[in-house]
């Protein structure tokens, strides 16, 4: 990663993107623009289109066509391959100038940007280009005077809703294995995360994907993204982002066409430190980018550290050490670990939740407070709380900012049961030399994702998903293809 590309990219100004709609870039409509506020210094970036249902409709419609023509859906699985690998290719290829136009609109620090969101999204839609092909139907195991067979066909038109904190990662996980399986996808970034994630789809026309395929529209969530949910012909709407749009997703597909809902919803997850870990000098360190990298805001982070009595202040020593050694502040110089929180909302928020914790007899061990005021960004000092009760605001709810709690617990079953205590479960890790309890802490955490002596960094080979309010379905692996077919029965007598 070079500081002076880096720069010279920054430098640059932004272009107003628009939509995408039946391989048009079209610029506003009857809504207007909205002004792209980069948390890296408040300043107004540019300005994206201001959807209207109207948009978000003929975004549908072009969708719907282009599935029904089969410019697409009917092609064979090695011309897909072809095209999604192009794109893959381009994605490489446009890796800096997507990650630097990413974080200037989003404040994730550039190191994680750049592995996190292009590499990672190239790396998915590879994935699924190179998987596409290898997906069969089945026959079933009938009588001998009937032949029953499985199709796996595509589903239709895809909605897919992107947030803020990993648009590029987060929209691969989506549109990746659905547009391999041969459906066509609506999409809509988050209006606080929008430009990286129209610049990657611009990319996938440029790769040959035929107009109408991928459409994506800007704006906001409760106008564009509600008239998805309402749609009438969207087949399939996949979604991460907070359990309160979740259940209206819900809702908006029990009012319309009880379209398939799939949400990946965050969660409260728990690192958990047995007194007998093999390094706890790693652990503390581990623990700290766990929850602090992209400013906490991230679906998995470790936010809650459960330590066991015996090591507690010790280890809490030693986290609060690895936290004071990373460095907050302008995400897009290379050296930077915590980048900028998303928005003076998510800022507004997480200063709330510091302060309700203190009121809860949480004790502030490091942070806590607004710095950098002076530049005009959103940083926030990567901040830990002790003494945190199991029932605390902070033990329970999902903060999604630099704010780790801590509490104590005195057994593997106190453990257990604290971990188990909310009504999340997305992901979670143990720390322990003792193999038994390490598969004990696997089966007895109730999360999608469970890690022994490390945390995060789970690869696109494995399903990523919740239980509990952390959502249905999961993101990532084969098992993602899933979510983008139908299976139908041919039933015939021999
Ligand atoms: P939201 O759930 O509001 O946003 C996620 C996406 O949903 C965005 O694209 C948003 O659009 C869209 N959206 C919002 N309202 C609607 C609606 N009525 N119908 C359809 N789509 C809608 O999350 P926020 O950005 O408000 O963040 C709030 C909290 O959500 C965070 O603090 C965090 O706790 C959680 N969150 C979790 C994430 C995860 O990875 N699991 C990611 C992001 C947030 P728009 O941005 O235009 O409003």
């Amino acid at each position: 990663m070079d500081q002076t590309q880096i720069d010279a990219l920054r430098a640059e100004p932004v272009r107003a993107f628009g939509h995408l709609i039946d391989g048009q870039h079209l610029g506003a409509s009857d809504g207007g623009t909205m002004d792209v506020i980069s948390p890296i210094d408040g300043t107004v970036l540019t300005t994206v289109a201001a959807g209207t249902q109207s948009d978000m409709e003929a975004a549908i419609s072009s969708a719907r066509t282009a599935f029904e023509d089969g410019r697409w859906s009917g092609q064979p699985p090695a011309a897909r391959k072809k095209v999604l690998l192009k794109w893959a290719d381009l994605i490489e290829a446009h890796a800096l100038e997507l990650a630097v136009l990413g974080v200037r609109d989003n404040g994730t620090e550039i190191a994680m940007a750049l592995k996190a969101e292009p590499g990672s999204a190239a790396g998915t839609i590879r994935y699924y280009a190179e998987a596409l092909d290898k997906v069969y139907g089945e026959i079933a195991p009938t009588a001998d005077d009937v032949l029953g067979l499985i199709h796996k066909e595509p589903v239709g038109v895809v909605g897919a809703i992107i947030p803020w904190n990993f648009p590029l990662m987060i929209g691969a996980w989506k549109l990746g294995p659905a547009l391999a399986m041969g459906n066509s996808v609506v999409v809509k970034p988050s209006e606080t995360a929008s430009l990286s994630l129209m610049r990657m789809c611009e990319l996938a026309l440029e790769a040959g994907l035929p107009p109408g395929v991928l459409n994506a529209v800007t704006g906001e969530g409760a106008v564009v993204g509600q008239a998805m949910g309402l749609s009438m012909d969207v087949d399939v709407l996949v979604f991460t982002g907070s359990g309160a749009t979740g259940r209206r997703l819900m809702e908006y597909a029990a009012r319309s066409n009880m379209k398939r809902v799939y949400l990946e919803l965050g969660g409260k997850s728990p690192n958990i430190i047995f007194a007998d870990a093999p390094n706890l000098d790693e652990a503390a360190k581990v623990a700290a980018a766990g929850i602090f990298r992209n400013a906490g805001q991230v679906c998995v982070a470790g936010s809650r550290l459960l330590v066991e009595r015996s090591i507690h202040d010790e280890f809490v020593s030693a986290v609060a050490k690895a936290t004071d050694a990373m460095r907050v502040g302008d995400p897009l110089r290379v050296d930077t670990q915590i980048g900028a929180v998303n928005s003076q909302t998510q800022l507004d928020a997480n200063l709330g939740f510091v302060e309700t914790a203190t009121n809860e007899g949480g004790q502030i061990i490091t942070g806590g407070n607004r710095i950098l005021q002076e530049t005009g960004g959103y940083y926030m000092a990567p901040t830990i709380v002790t003494g945190v009760r199991p029932d605390a605001t902070l033990a329970q709810k999902e903060v999604f900012g630099p704010i780790l709690g801590v509490t104590p617990f005195n057994s593997e079953e106190e453990a257990i049961t604290l971990a188990n205590s909310t009504v999340y479960g997305l992901a979670g890790a143990a720390w322990t030399s003792n193999l038994s309890r390490a598969h004990r802490m696997v089966r007895g955490v109730r999360t999608g994702v469970m890690h022994i002596n490390t945390y995060g960094g789970a690869d696109g080979t494995v399903p990523l998903g919740g239980v509990g309010q952390s959502g249905n379905g999961s993101d990532k692996s084969l098992h993602a293809l899933e979510k983008y077919i139908n299976l139908k029965t041919a039933w015939i007598k021999l």
